[in-house]
């Protein structure tokens, strides 16, 4: 038949996930107004943790994960999109509660779906997905809170995964200073240069120990680490300085004080990707188009198959994967 197609669905029997590639019809996708083709998709932090059952990401059984998706739409029972239309969906509960990106088609709401920058092929979409995109929103919280490049050096942990990544390529060819943290610094130190790092730190540094105060040494952050990173980096934000949390890697505590907010003025912003309402979706994306070098994203993606995707989710959790993975459809 026609309308079949495959998808990497999560089923669960008991207490056990699971997750196979199998063939769908268009008769098992989910209600929306917009049927998509989808071409691509990528392997996020949180889709490893869906797909590997760590934490309850997927709320509903069977389920195809993948919290993106670019592609082309086939069919619109929205007036905002024609057959044909380049569309990106980041996030909205895709791939947690809702059919994802690990098929080759997808059925969902018109609100969900931002029509793609005429700059940004499909492909590049899933390069930067919602890791790129969430470090966009990084950038912005930063210039929210006033940072400038001539504020001073901005620290991005985390900095040779994906949201790290983007991050660093941002904030370069923004013209700001950029230290990078990571974990590999000796296996990754050329990847980072060439993304624009112009000074990298051992993560281990920040990672452990720490005092509540201690000195000023970045006026910004970018983390996507949290824990005691994130209690240890917020204790060296010079006087007014800014830091975007959007991360867990190290653990979803903070073992923090009051010292730098109330003795040096220090702000701390939250980044949620997933329902970012569309107004600010669509200047992310915008920015994207203007503000990422398509160069370096290409350096630091590699590609992949849907058969790949659970012995990628299994590497993203255990911090080995460099960069971006782009998933073809
Ligand atoms: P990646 O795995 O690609 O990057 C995470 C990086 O963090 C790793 O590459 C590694 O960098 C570092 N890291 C991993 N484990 C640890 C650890 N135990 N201690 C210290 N550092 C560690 O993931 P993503 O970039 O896709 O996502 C990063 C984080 O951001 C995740 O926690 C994810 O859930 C979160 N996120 C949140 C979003 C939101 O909406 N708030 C959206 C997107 C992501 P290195 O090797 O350089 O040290």
């Amino acid at each position: 038949m026609a309308d079949k197609f495959r998808a990497l669905l999560a089923t669960k029997e008991g207490d056990r996930q699971s997750v196979a590639v199998t063939e769908l019809t268009d008769a098992d996708l989910m209600d929306g107004e917009v049927t998509v083709a989808v071409e691509h998709s990528t392997v996020n932090y949180k889709d490893g943790l869906a797909i590997m059952g760590t934490v309850p990401i997927i709320r509903k059984f069977p389920l195809i994960p993948g919290v993106d998706l670019a592609g082309s739409v086939l069919h619109s029972e929205d007036p905002r999109f024609q057959a044909g239309d380049r569309v990106v969906l980041n996030g909205f509960g895709v791939g947690e509660m809702h059919h994802g990106g690990y098929a080759e088609r997808a059925r969902v709401k018109g609100d969900w779906l931002i029509r793609l920058p005429k700059n940004i092929s499909t492909a590049q979409a899933m390069a930067i997905g919602t890791a790129g995109y969430t470090a966009m929103l990084c950038v912005l919280a930063l210039e929210q809170a006033g940072m400038t490049p001539a504020s001073g050096a901005v620290l991005v942990t985390g900095a040779a995964g994906g949201v790290g990544s983007v991050a660093i390529a941002l904030l370069d060819k923004l013209g700001y200073h950029v230290v990078a943290s990571s974990r590999r610094t000796e296996q990754e130190a050329d990847y980072l240069r060439g993304l624009g790092a112009a000074e990298i730190v051992d993560a281990r540094e920040l990672s452990e120990g720490g005092s509540p105060l201690g000195k000023e040494r970045w006026a910004g952050a970018v983390d996507s680490v949290g824990s005691r990173t994130l209690a240890n980096l917020l204790s060296q934000i010079h006087y007014d300085g800014a830091v975007a949390a959007c991360g867990l890697a190290q653990g979803s505590d903070l073992p923090a004080t009051v010292l730098p907010f109330i003795l040096r003025d220090v702000t701390l912003a939250g980044v949620n990707s997933v329902w970012t309402p569309r107004a600010k979706r669509e200047e992310a994306w915008d920015r994207l188009a203007i503000d990422l070098d398509l160069a370096k994203l290409n350096r630091m993606t590699s590609r992949a198959r849907l058969d790949d995707v659970p012995a990628l989710a299994a590497e993203i959790l255990a911090g080995k994967i460099r960069g971006r993975v782009v998933i073809d459809l």
